[in-house]
């Protein structure tokens, strides 16, 4: 082997793989700017659980701190140690459960917790004294989701056990709505009285009134009377409407595009099936498209023989079951190349194929979709100016 002859050694960002989730940022903030227009003067805690909904929950957070928001919203403890580890300074509360032996940690950095208990309120005090510090604290009052929090018919003890932990800095009391993204907005005006009622407490004893929110993005869409002191938008800031029914009623743009490459073309013939288990064929040759995404990357199996891509800026079906790793595209008597962009969702010049429509090919929410593009998919944000 001659020694002399060496190949330069790429680096993987350099040929970042051509499946990928392309996100611009400038269209986040847009996005946040407009429901924060919305809901002025009531104060913004953006949800980054779950990576952002797939967008990247580092570049979105330190997106969101560039744009003042008030408070960050993680599901986990650990999604909140990441930010903190990543030097993100914006408070942070962890809206999911705690168990006790997590307490320290979010003392040691920084991080507010919710107290679904007065059990938990004391945890939070007896560990807070032990570490002499003062903990930060939101309270949790179910007022009908029946997921975690004190119910609202015995908020009242809640509230009384809270005011006895002095290690403990009441910041905020929230709560939280099982379908304010329905037409039928009963139930959602019934939790919010819930709510205001248990909210009296605090009046009634004179005592500083903690930020109170309630809303998310069905809720923020439908029941500006629900902002109250900040709101807690999670899909709708990534450019995305909660459902199908809910009113439209501040204007987003989808923040992210999923897209991927043209790997290999070729003829299939007539009564030639395609894929595992045979699912498809055709009558009459047809030219087809190899694209290098599956299920493994979270383009869902269950879209097998329903999905549409674009290529060219038309609309293609995804045709033969859907591989961990690839799809073959029907593109009948049209040319395509490889290397020719092949759009998942997104738009593409007039054309456009939506998160809300993978979620009904699926039979699922648009919320599952994004949350699901895993991480063997590159994150590749567009706009660098922030
Ligand atoms: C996920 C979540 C939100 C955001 O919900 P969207 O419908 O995405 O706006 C708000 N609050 C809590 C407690 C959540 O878990």
């Amino acid at each position: 082997m001659n020694e002399s002859v060496s190949h330069p050694v790429i680096s993987v960002e350099e040929v970042v793989r051509p499946t990928r989730l392309e996100i611009d940022l400038k269209t986040l903030a847009a996005n946040y700017n407009n429901i924060k227009r919305h809901v002025a003067p009531a104060k913004m805690m953006p949800v980054l659980k779950a990576n952002a909904y797939g967008h990247g929950i580092v570049r979105i957070a330190q997106l969101m701190e560039k744009l003042c928001a008030d408070c960050i919203g993680v599901a986990v403890l650990e999604e909140g140690i990441l930010l903190r580890e990543e030097g993100i300074k914006t408070p942070i509360l962890v809206l999911g459960g705690i168990w006790g032996n997590q307490i320290p940690l979010f003392f040691k950095h920084d991080l507010t917790i919710t107290a679904s208990s007065i059990e938990k309120l004391n945890q939070i005090d007896e560990i807070a004294a032990q570490m002499k510090v003062k903990a930060k604290v939101h309270l949790k009052i179910d007022t009908g989701m029946e997921r975690i929090g004190v119910h609202y018919y015995n908020a009242e003890k809640f509230l009384e056990a809270s005011l006895k932990c002095s290690n403990i800095e009441i910041e905020g009391v929230y709560s939280h709505f099982a379908n304010s993204d329905d037409t039928d907005l009963t139930f959602s005006f019934l939790q919010l009285e819930r709510f205001q009622e248990a909210l009296k407490f605090f009046e009634k004893h004179s005592l500083k009134m903690p930020v109170r929110h309630i809303s998310k993005s069905g809720s923020i869409l439908q029941m500006p009377v629900a902002n109250l002191d900040m709101v807690r938008p999670g899909i709708l800031l990534y450019g995305v409407y909660p459902s199908s029914e809910s009113r439209r009623s501040i204007n987003v743009t989808p923040a992210s595009t999923w897209k991927s490459l043209v790997v290999y073309f070729k003829v299939i013939k007539a009564d030639h099936p395609v894929g595992y288990g045979l699912s498809w064929k055709s009558d009459h040759d047809v030219r087809a498209v190899t694209v290098p995404v599956g299920y493994g990357d979270g383009y869902f199996r269950s879209m097998s023989n329903k999905a549409e891509v674009l290529i060219r800026g038309k609309r293609y079906p995804v045709i033969g079951r859907i591989s961990m790793d690839q799809i073959v595209v029907n593109i009948e008597n049209d040319s395509a190349y490889n290397g020719d962009e092949v759009i998942l969702f997104g738009s593409d010049g007039g054309n456009k194929i939506t998160v809300e429509e993978l979620a009904d090919w699926a039979g699922t929410i648009p919320y599952e979709i994004l949350t699901n593009i895993n991480t063997r998919v590159p994150r590749v944000y567009t706009e660098q100016c922030f």
